[in-house]
């Protein structure tokens, strides 16, 4: 029998990979590009080492505790530094998120049961307890910017499946978060890592055998009589199948959205005020291009250089994005002069002294209404050979990804 065969060496593939290797199951992995990692990547920036894409994973699911074990990360752990709240823009100021928040939403203690019809989408779930300011400027830029999208268009199941457990086993979101978040908890609820995310990617592919694993190897075709892994974006796994088949176009109807990144190195003296603070959040009902400034040299170790700031500002949000690719893009000095001239409504900035743009073509999945039923379809119309991992299914984030990984890889040699 020929080894199972991994496409895609994001860490989806990558986990994968991992998983067999540590079973002793033959496999090989293919890469399109020159390099592993996928939406996991870092470039210098005036000399400093900056991550390209994810910059921070959640630390609490076991899947990520296991890696960082069995690989022996525990020792590159960064927690973020910032000693201020994340600040939210709100007409031309900047108010901290209050205490006492999960991803935004307060935490207060109500028995009550909300008697109505179950919400679909985040935005549904909030606004039905919560004031329109609570979703509007506290919820939705925090799960609509992780998530790439508005919350009125997140599904709730897909894209916050705690929140729909909260709200099944108790009856409304305010009871079911008050009583499963610890806030208080000891355990840091994001982790970095002081080598950049890369470590993470590095760390695995150090464990894997060279022979195994082919970049700048595009699949093209699909081996109806080998076991595959399809670890690549929805957009890409449907190009592997007759367009007109109902899974090519099942995949094919995940909508991505792109995403953009400028980096900016000033000196401290030419940024006004400098923040103590992870960064801002532009709710999305403001309008603006920006949709977050990480403020990178407060957040993390990493990236703190004496006298100087750094920050990244992120663009691109629910598909209203071809400002970054596509008919309107704007050329990288017409993007990085939009996004400051918003920033300077708050924050007054001279010249960089440097700068990196990072256009990243569809980024992020978007887990709109319908999305977890789709994927149901996908895996029951799939061939039985294939398997399929990544972002596109079942969580964007880092832990959800390999996990994704883990249990295809499970689930071809069961
Ligand atoms: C800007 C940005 C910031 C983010 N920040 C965070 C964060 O802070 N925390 C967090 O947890 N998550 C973050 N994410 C999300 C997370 O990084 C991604 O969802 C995750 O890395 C995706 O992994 P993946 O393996 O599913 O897919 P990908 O990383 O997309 O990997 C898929 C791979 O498949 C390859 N491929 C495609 N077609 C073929 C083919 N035909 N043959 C062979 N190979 C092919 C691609 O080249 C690619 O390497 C961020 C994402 C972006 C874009």
């Amino acid at each position: 029998m020929s080894s199972i065969q991994i496409i895609g060496g994001g860490l989806a593939g990558l986990a994968a990979a991992y998983q067999f290797e540590k079973s002793g199951v033959d496999y090989e992995l293919f890469e399109a590009s020159p390099t592993f990692g996928g939406k996991v990547a870092s470039s210098q920036v005036g000399g400093l080492l900056v991550d390209a894409g994810a910059d921070n994973f959640l630390a609490r699911p076991p899947v990520i505790q296991r890696f960082i074990q069995e690989l022996g990360l525990g020792d590159s752990i960064e927690l973020p530094q910032a000693k201020d709240p994340v600040q939210i823009y709100k007409e031309g100021e900047l108010f901290p998120m209050p205490k006492g928040t999960y991803l935004g939403v307060p935490l207060m203690s109500s028995d009550e049961p909300v008697d109505v019809e179950p919400a679909t989408t985040i935005g549904a779930a909030i606004r039905k307890e919560f004031s329109a300011d609570v979703a509007d400027y506290l919820v939705e830029p925090l799960l609509g910017g992780i998530n790439a999208s508005e919350i009125d268009n997140l599904e709730l199941q897909s894209a916050a499946p705690k929140f729909a457990e909260a709200i099944e086993n108790h009856g409304s979101l305010r009871a079911g978060l008050a009583k499963t978040v610890n806030i208080s908890s000891q355990l840091p609820v994001f982790y970095g890592l002081k080598g950049t995310s890369m470590e993470l990617v590095d760390a695995i592919v150090e464990r894997l055998n060279p022979a195994k694993l082919h970049l700048d190897s595009p699949i093209n075709e699909l081996d109806p009589d080998r076991l595959t892994i399809l670890a690549t974006p929805a957009h890409a796994s449907a190009g592997l199948f007759d367009p007109n088949s109902e899974i090519g176009q099942e995949l094919s109807a995940i909508r991505y959205t792109h995403v953009g990144q400028v980096t900016l190195i000033f000196d401290e003296s030419d940024v006004d005020p400098v923040l103590n603070s992870p960064g801002i959040v532009f709710p999305l009902k403001e309008s603006k291009l920006i949709s977050a400034c990480s403020w990178l040299s407060a957040k993390w170790n990493r990236y703190q250089l004496p006298g100087k700031v750094v920050i990244r500002l992120t663009t691109g949000k629910n598909g209203a994005d071809s400002h970054i690719v596509g008919p309107d893009q704007l050329s990288d000095t017409a993007l990085t002069e939009a996004l400051i001239s918003e920033l300077s409504e708050v924050v007054k900035v001279g010249e960089p002294e440097s700068l990196r743009v990072v256009r990243w073509s569809n980024a992020l999945p978007l887990y709109e209404v319908g999305h977890s039923a789709r994927v149901g379809r996908i895996r029951q119309l799939a061939p039985i050979n294939i398997a399929f991992a990544g972002a596109a299914y079942d969580g964007i984030g880092i832990p959800a990804c390999l996990q994704s990984g883990i249990l295809a890889a499970k689930s071809v040699t069961e």
